[in-house]
C-alpha cells in the first residue's frame, strides 16, 4: 500500500510538498469568497470546516456522543492529540504492517493524492482475495449529495467450503481499551461508524456510483497524468501488464475501481467491533451487532441537515447530562446552561403551586 500520512519523521520532502499544496488550495478558495461577504456563522458547518469538499465517515460518527461538543471541537480546529490516540494510531500501524508493506511516495497535485487513495483501494479489494483479509481499505460514496470519505480498519473474508453464498465477510474496526475487558455494550459512535462503512461498501459493490460527479465535487481533473512517481508505479502495475492504452490518471484508475469491486459478489453481512488492550497491544475480544438500515437512515438524515446547516448542533438530552460532567466546554456551553436554568425556573413554579 502507499501511505501519505505517517512518515513525516522519515519522508520530510514528502510531507513539505503536502502542506505546501495545502496551503496554495486555502488560500485560492478563500479568495473565491471574500470573507466580509460572508462570516463564518453565516456559512454551513460543510462550508465552514471542510471547505465544502470531502467529509469523514468520523464527521459524521462522531456528532453521536454530543454534537454540540463535536461543533465545538470543529471551532477548535479539532481534537488535540491525548496519549490514548498517539498509543492507539500506534497499534493501527503495527497490524497494518502485519498485512503489507508501506511505500511512502511524494505528491505534487491533488490528483496524485487521490490517485493514491485509489489505488490503495484497488490494492486492497486485490489483497483480500489473495489473502482473505485487507486492512485500512479507503471507500468512498454519497449521503444526501454529500461525498463522503473513509478507511476501514479491517474487512475479513471467511468461506463456506460448498457454498459460496454462505461465505462471511467481516467488516471491523479496531479499538483500543485502557482497561483490561470488553465494554458490555458496542457505542452508538462506534455503531454508526461501522454501519456507514458498509453502506458505502456495499454501494461500490452494486457499481451504482457517478464517478463524473466525485471528480467535480472534489474539483479534480480525471484527465490529469499523475507525477512521475506514482504514474511509474501505477504503470508498472497495470499498463505492463494488459493494459498496454492505460494512461496513468484517475479516470483509469476508476475503471480499474469498479472493476476490482464487480469481483466481489456479496455484501459485508458481519459487523465487528474488535477489542486491544492499550498496554500491550492484545486482543481482548470482540463484539458484533446487527446493521440497522432505518436506524443508520434516520441519523444520516439528522447529521445531513446539520452539515448542510439546515439546523444548529444540539447538546445532550437531560438523561445523558452526565455526558457534560467531563466535557472541557461545560463551564460555557449555552445549551448546558438553559438546561440549568429551564431546571430552575421549573423548580420555582412548581414551589410557586404547592
Ligand atoms: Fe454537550 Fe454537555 Fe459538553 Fe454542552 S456541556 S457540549 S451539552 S457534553
Amino acid at each position: 500500500a502507499l501511505d501519505m500520512t505517517n512518515k513525516e519523521k522519515n519522508f520530510p520532502n514528502f510531507f513539505q510538498k503536502y502542506k505546501l499544496m495545502r496551503k496554495i488550495m486555502v488560500i485560492r478558495n478563500n479568495s473565491d469568497v471574500p470573507s466580509d461577504i460572508k462570516n463564518q456563522e453565516e456559512k454551513s458547518p460543510h462550508e465552514r470546516f471542510r471547505d465544502s469538499k470531502s467529509l469523514s465517515v468520523t464527521d459524521f460518527s462522531s456528532l453521536a456522543w454530543c454534537e454540540l461538543q463535536q461543533h465545538y471541537f470543529f471551532i477548535a480546529g479539532g481534537r488535540k492529540e491525548t496519549l490514548a490516540m498517539k498509543i492507539g494510531s500506534e497499534i493501527h500501524n503495527k497490524l497494518e504492517l502485519q498485512e503489507h508493506d508501506i511505500i511512502s511516495i511524494p505528491t505534487h497535485t491533488k490528483e496524485d493524492i487521490w490517485g493514491i487513495k485509489l489505488y490503495n483501494l484497488i490494492f486492497g479489494i486485490d489483497s483480500l482475495f489473495i489473502n482473505l483479509k485487507t486492512r485500512e481499505l479507503p471507500i468512498f460514496g454519497f449521503v444526501s449529495g454529500l461525498f463522503v470519505f473513509g478507511i476501514i480498519d479491517q474487512i475479513e473474508m471467511k468461506p463456506v467450503f460448498d457454498d459460496i453464498s454462505r461465505d462471511e465477510l467481516i467488516i471491523s474496526d479496531t479499538k483500543t481499551r485502557t482497561k483490561q475487558y470488553i465494554p458490555k455494550y458496542v457505542p452508538p459512535s462506534v455503531k454508526f461508524q461501522l454501519m456507514l462503512y458498509k453502506k458505502l461498501f456495499d454501494e461500490l459493490v452494486q457499481g451504482t456510483f457517478d464517478e463524473m460527479k466525485i471528480f467535480q465535487t472534489l474539483d479534480l481533473n480525471p484527465d490529469l497524468e499523475f507525477s512521475k512517481e506514482l504514474a511509474n508505479i501505477v504503470n508498472i502495475s497495470y499498463k505492463e501488464k494488459e493494459m498496454k492504452e492505460f494512461k496513468p490518471n484517475l479516470r483509469n484508475l476508476m475503471k480499474v475501481v469498479i472493476n476490482s469491486f464487480g469481483k466481489v459478489w456479496k455484501s459485508c453481512n458481519i459487523l465487528e467491533v474488535n477489542y486491544k488492550f492499550q498496554k500491550d497491544g492484545s486482543d481482548l475480544g470482540s463484539k458484533y451487532f446487527d446493521y440497522d438500515e432505518n436506524q443508520l437512515d434516520n441519523y444520516l438524515e439528522k447529521t445531513v441537515k446539520y452539515w448542510k446547516g439546515d439546523r444548529k448542533p444540539e447538546g445532550v438530552p437531560i438523561e445523558d447530562a452526565w455526558k457534560c460532567q467531563n466535557c472541557e466546554f461545560a463551564d460555557n456551553c449555552e445549551w448546558r446552561l438553559n438546561k440549568i436554568k429551564e431546571r430552575e425556573q421549573n423548580k420555582r413554579a412548581l414551589l410557586e403551586i404547592t
